[in-house]
């Protein structure tokens, strides 16, 4: 499998042996984020000029000779649909490949079993449950996977390499983690897998960010992983899952798209049809998702119901210069142009992503009243659709977590996450007030 084109890197070859797509690939490199997520993987269909690709539901192709075909012989290999969502991805995460799955749960099983039985994994403590599960009760427990759960935000550098061992193979970083929003630095986890012994691969799941806000590939990472059924997607009505990878993996990705097509756990014609449709959008979603989510923090700050905000966009967060220093060269760019516009009230926050915690005063009482008393934010569990969501995660998301260890990570029973959607600003401001109004009304 040759490289499609890597947009941030030098030109490392026009083909990925499946895609239609690589002349107007390499002229489409230089192009904006926006542009590529539009025009990559989406040429007007040379048959019929259609300027949306077809869905393509057949499962199988004719050969006009024993072996000789147009590139498709058997759908779940690849078809249409998903290869061209596939060089999209590659695009847009600016990489060479882009491989996608029938879920991110199947993602994590497919890069988990790509490291072989025997394997040491070495993740941030406070990651995806079913990541955990995954790496714990599927692959420890059927592959002989050992692994270390690790604070990779405070840990001196010292302590995070003493949790290598010889046969570690995966560093699975996820950034910021799920709900308190920790950052985790990236280049400095990266620069602390190169220089073990074990020479890990790290992997950094994306999902919370989007290929918008965050580009780990630029930053070291040598595998980027999403839950497309969030952002990517972003109108709640897909399940599925994402690697990137940049040229310099070409084996690995071989190795990759054979468990792919061995595992079969690949998502349909029409799902990749549609996680195509929605990335078309991602660009402008998820700098209404910023926008919108940085006016709700501020409100939530300012209301005296509240004891404490976390986004990673506001001064008061811990980590909020690595967040600047972390954005993507077009999310910068977005960012810079935001804070032109709103000099006037500059105080030094800026919009990263959509996901926004805080803690309510009081307990579950007043967690479960005020997830009842709002119009607009609907109470659901996942993020990242078009439409606003509000959970308390010590009762949802993560409940399965320990009490103790729950209160360790800060997950206790008045925080409660919002994935604040790209409806109008002031009415979501308007109903997260309305919303602790009546909470605290009596
Ligand atoms: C949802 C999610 C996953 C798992 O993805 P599914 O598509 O639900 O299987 C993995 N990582 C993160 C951060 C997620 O939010």
């Amino acid at each position: 499998m040759s490289p499609a084109p890597s947009y941030f890197d030098k030109p490392t070859g026009l083909t990925n042996g499946h895609s239609a797509t690589n002349v107007t690939s390499f002229k489409l490199r230089h192009d904006g984020f926006g542009t590529r997520a539009i025009h990559v993987g989406s040429e007007p269909n040379s048959e019929t000029g259609a300027v949306i690709p077809p869905i393509s539901l057949a499962t199988t192709y004719k050969q006009d000779g024993v072996g000789k075909h147009k590139g498709f012989e058997y759908s779940r290999s690849g078809n249409p649909n998903r290869n061209a969502l596939e060089s999209t991805l590659a695009a847009i995460e600016g990489g060479a490949f882009g491989l996608a799955f029938a879920s991110g749960s199947a993602t994590t099983a497919t890069v988990i079993t790509a490291l072989g039985p025997d394997a040491h994994i070495l993740s941030v403590n406070d990651v995806y449950g079913g990541t955990y599960r995954y790496i714990k009760r599927v692959a420890g427990e059927n592959q002989g996977v050992t692994s270390s759960f690790v604070n990779l935000q405070d840990e001196d550098d010292a302590a995070i390499l003493s949790a290598f061992q010889p046969n570690t193979k995966l560093v699975w970083i996820e950034s910021p983690t799920n709900p308190t929003l920790r950052l985790v630095d990236i280049p400095r986890i990266v620069r602390l897998a190169k220089s073990h012994p074990s020479k890990p691969l790290v992997l950094v799941d994306n999902t919370f960010l989007s290929p918008f806000y965050s580009s780990p590939l630029l930053q070291g990472a040598d595998i980027v992983y999403h839950s497309v059924t969030k952002y990517i997607n972003g109108h709640s009505d897909v399940v599925m899952g994402a690697l990137v990878l940049p040229a310099r993996h070409t084996a690995l990705a071989e190795k990759l798209r054979f468990l792919q097509n061995a595992i079969g756990a690949v998502p349909s014609a029409y799902d990749s049809w549609l996680a195509q449709r929605g990335l078309k959008t991602l660009h402008l979603r998820m700098k209404a998702h910023g926008t919108n989510a940085l006016a709700v923090a501020k409100a939530l700050q300012s209301s005296p119901y509240v004891e404490d905000v976390i986004y990673p966009g506001l001064p008061s967060h811990p980590q909020t210069a690595l967040a600047y220093h972390s954005l993507s060269p077009h999310a910068l760019k977005f960012v810079e142009q935001f804070r032109e516009q709103y000099a006037s009230i500059d105080d030094n926050s800026f919009p990263y992503s959509g996901m926004v915690s805080f803690r309510i005063r009081g307990g579950a009482e007043e967690a479960d009243k005020f997830l009842t008393s709002t119009r607009l934010f609907t109470l659901a569990e996942s993020l990242g659709g078009v439409e606003s969501l509000a959970e308390v995660p010590a009762q949802m998301t993560h409940g399965s977590i320990p009490p103790a260890e729950r209160e360790l990570l800060g997950i206790g029973d008045n925080l409660i996450r919002l994935s604040v959607g790209v409806e109008e600003t002031e009415d979501l401001v308007r109903d997260v007030e309305q919303a602790l109004e009546a909470t605290f009304s009596t």
